[in-house]
């Protein structure tokens, strides 16, 4: 087994250098948080490497270089790098997931060059991926390569991991692209965000969108599950916390400080130039405190680091020229001799320098407007030592989940912003030491290796349990294996579900009726002396008659209350259930409050049925109905069963098992097979002697021997049985 990391970048940077190629290492944390795994694997990257290239044999070189390193170089060129990723992947994408509506551009080049850019990944990691392989995808600019790469190499284990935000649904419709979008992802076995936020707004979209099956965390496809799930990435909490002991971070802490005048606390704020990152916002917040509060005039000063970052694209330049001159504006009004306002810094640093700025700062002022995680307020926090410092921190930051001891803020807010400032100056030490030995605790424990080791650890499990899936799928060997069972055997007893295996679903239940090609099937089935045929069902007697009339198969209705032999009807039950009012009522209030859905009154029991209704109201309503319903049926001593997108009282002395148990009684059978889709199906599973056979319909069922992936493949499957 190998790891094959596909992201956008590669973690070095060729350039050109007297007529030839060098490599130079530019790692980030990814690549730190990858490099100390606890598993032992080999790992390769694919990724672009940061050099336009036109001759081929230039490529080969390069292609050459860095295959030692196994580092696999996607060649790209400059049309696809602005259309892919400054265009699609930045203006449309970028936007979209930090909820920049009105910023969103969409033009149908970018998207087309997406798709072209997202196949050459695919086409160049494809050739050395090997089926026992672990492939992790990163991030937005490939979101549509775990699907490509899924569709090349079925059995692959695939991870994604989505860095920045995934917006709530009614954002994420606006883009016309959505479903390729959602499908391409679901190509991988697990998809990572940084907060359960970013998880429950993809599973809504899943939901709406695909009108895919969730089971909380579970996406269940045809034969696979794929698994979504909140992996907070962290940092080299070590690295950070041991830098300002170094004697160069020291000796430039020193002479920063020394250059900054009066000033005798220092706010800091480093962010890329994005507008996600809300320096405008920070800069009227810091403006209305030094306003206010004229008493820190001379003593405070605000450092501001903007790292240059797509300064090219007009969106960002128009940025950087707001932010140029409100600090204009702010220290032409406020500076005094020896005292500067705002000193600001329009360059990146290197480490050593980032640290000293870092140690030197009494307070952190971290305020995106949107922030997938936010590193600034990890590595601010594992800085401080001896001397403490405040972290101030915006609640649109994915980190603000887990720092909740740093001051939160709602950095739309410049009046919070402001307060906030004083609430840091004016805080004891006792204070600042209590929050900051807390928020180190959690940095120093959710670091990147462990945010790497963990996202492995999961993908490696789901690969366990998606190989047990596969292995339950009836294809042909199971096919095989199952009616050398059927061949061989005099008495058998098949136990046939209706809803979702013999038929599939209607929004209307009534349009649910048999089929000619499943009448047929069913003929052919009886007429074998051998066999013993009863349609399992939730459905009433009545119902049964009259979409089988033509047909001399028995029955069992209602979960087991009812069973047709020879064509008389049984009861097991024999009093008729009185419903009770308030059972009545708290069902009738149900269905007012939710269109759509509506009631069932069976002989033996209540349903009501949600399918055609709202996911989310679906859900709330299920779980208020449940709920209300619990002290009268407990009372009454009535069963509530959450079934396939319904809820069915009923009394508990029978279920779809017992009937196989009443069956067992009669007569010993050499083959016994139930199948069925849903929940209550499971009741059959259990009852079925050892060498019974159970087959699950749709979801993965951990109870059955067998899974038929789709109600469609139902028919066929036994078609052949018989044959
Ligand atoms: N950074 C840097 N040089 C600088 C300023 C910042 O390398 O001069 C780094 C910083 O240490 C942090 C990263 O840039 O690791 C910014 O990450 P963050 O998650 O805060 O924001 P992003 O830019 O990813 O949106």
């Amino acid at each position: 087994m190998k790891l094959v990391i596909i992201a956008n970048r590669l973690p070095v940077k060729i350039e050109r250098e007297n007529g030839s190629f060098i490599v130079k290492r530019s790692e980030g944390g990814l690549a730190t948080g990858l490099g100390s795994l606890n598993i032992e694997t080999e790992m390769h990257w694919v990724g672009w490497p940061g050099i336009f290239v036109d001759d081929p044999k230039e490529k080969k070189e390069i292609t050459k270089k860095l295959k030692e390193m196994k580092y696999h170089p996607v060649f790209l060129t400059e049309k696809q790098i602005h259309d892919y990723y400054e265009g699609y992947s930045n203006s449309t994408i970028w936007p979209l997931c930090h909820y920049f509506f009105s910023y969103i551009q969409y033009k149908t080049e970018y998207w087309e060059t997406y798709k072209e850019v997202n196949k050459l990944f695919c086409e160049i990691a494809v050739p050395f991926i090997r089926n026992d392989d672990v492939v992790w995808v990163q991030d937005y600019q490939l979101m549509l390569l775990p699907k490509k790469i899924r569709d090349k190499k079925p059995k692959v284990n695939i991870g994604y991991f989505h860095h920045i935000p995934f917006p709530s649904y009614e954002l994420f419709r606006v883009l016309p692209e959505r479903e390729e979008v959602l499908e391409g992802l679901l190509g991988a076995d697990l998809i990572g965000f940084h907060t359960h936020d970013y998880m429950r707004h993809f599973i809504s979209a899943i939901y709406r969108v695909l009108d895919l099956n969730c089971n909380l965390d579970e996406v269940t496809l045809e034969n696979r599950i794929a698994h979504v799930d909140a992996f907070p990435m962290g940092i080299n909490y070590e690295k950070y916390h041991e830098a300002p002991t170094l004697p160069a971070v020291k000796t430039f802490s020193e002479k920063l400080r020394k250059d900054l005048g009066t000033t005798e606390n220092v706010v800091l704020s480093v962010d890329r130039l994005d507008y996600s990152k809300g320096i405008i916002h920070r800069l009227n917040g810091f403006a209305n405190f030094i306003e206010n509060h004229p008493e820190y005039r001379n003593k405070v000063s605000l450092v501001m680091v903007v790292v240059p970052s797509r300064d090219t694209v007009d969106r960002y330049a128009d940025l950087k020229s707001q932010i140029d001159q409100l600090i204009g504006n702010i220290n032409g009004q406020y500076s005094s001799l020896g005292w500067t306002p705002i000193y600001y810094f329009y360059q990146s640093f290197s480490f050593n320098e980032l640290i000293a700025i870092y140690d030197m700062a009494e307070i952190a002022l971290v305020s995106p407007l949107r922030d997938g995680m936010n590193l600034v307020a990890k590595e601010y926090v594992a800085t401080k030592r001896e001397k403490t410092g405040v972290l101030i921190l915006s609640e649109m930051a994915g980190a603000a989940i887990e720092l909740q001891d740093a001051i939160i803020i709602n950095p739309n807010d410049v009046q919070e912003i402001e307060n906030a400032i004083l609430q840091a100056l004016t805080m004891s030490e006792e204070e600042k030491r209590r929050r900051l030995d807390k928020l180190q605790k959690r940095v120093s424990t959710q670091t990147v290796k462990k945010w790497a080791n963990d996202f492995v650890e999961e993908l490696l499990y789901i690969r366990k349990q998606n190989k047990e899936i596969f292995h339950k799928t009836v294809d042909k060997l199971q096919l095989k294996k199952i009616k050398k069972q059927y061949d061989e055997s005099e008495n058998r007893l098949i136990l046939l579900d209706y809803d979702g295996t013999l038929s599939p679903f209607m929004k209307n239940p009534d349009d649910a009726a048999p089929s000619k090609e499943l009448k047929d099937l069913l003929k052919d089935m009886i007429s074998d002396e051998k066999n013993e045929i009863v349609i399992n069902s939730g459905r009433n007697r009545q119902k049964l008659d009259e979409w089988f009339e033509d047909i001399e198969v028995d029955f069992a209705a209602e979960h087991g209350a009812f069973f047709k032999e020879n064509g008389v009807w049984h009861e097991n039950i024999k009093e008729k259930i009185e419903w009770d009012e308030e059972i009545l009522n708290i069902l009738e209030h149900t269905i007012d409050k939710t269109p759509r859905s509506h009631l069932e009154v069976k002989d033996l029991s209540l349903v009501w049925h949600y399918r055609n209704v709202d996911v989310w109201l679906a859900e709330l309503r299920e779980k208020q109905l449940i709920n209300a319903l619990m002290g009268p049926c407990s009372r009454l001593n009535l069963q509530i069963v959450p079934g396939n997108k319904i809820v069915e009282i009923k009394p508990p002395n029978f279920n779809k098992g017992s009937e196989i148990q009443r069956l067992m009684k009669k007569k010993n059978y050499d083959f016994i097979l139930a199948i069925g889709d849903d929940t209550t199906d499971e009741d059959m599973f259990h009852a079925l002697p050892e060498n019974g056979i159970s087959i699950k319909v749709g979801s993965f069922s951990p109870v059955a021997n067998y899974r038929i992936p789709v109600q469609s493949s139902v028919i066929p499957f036994f078609q052949k049985l018989i044959k």
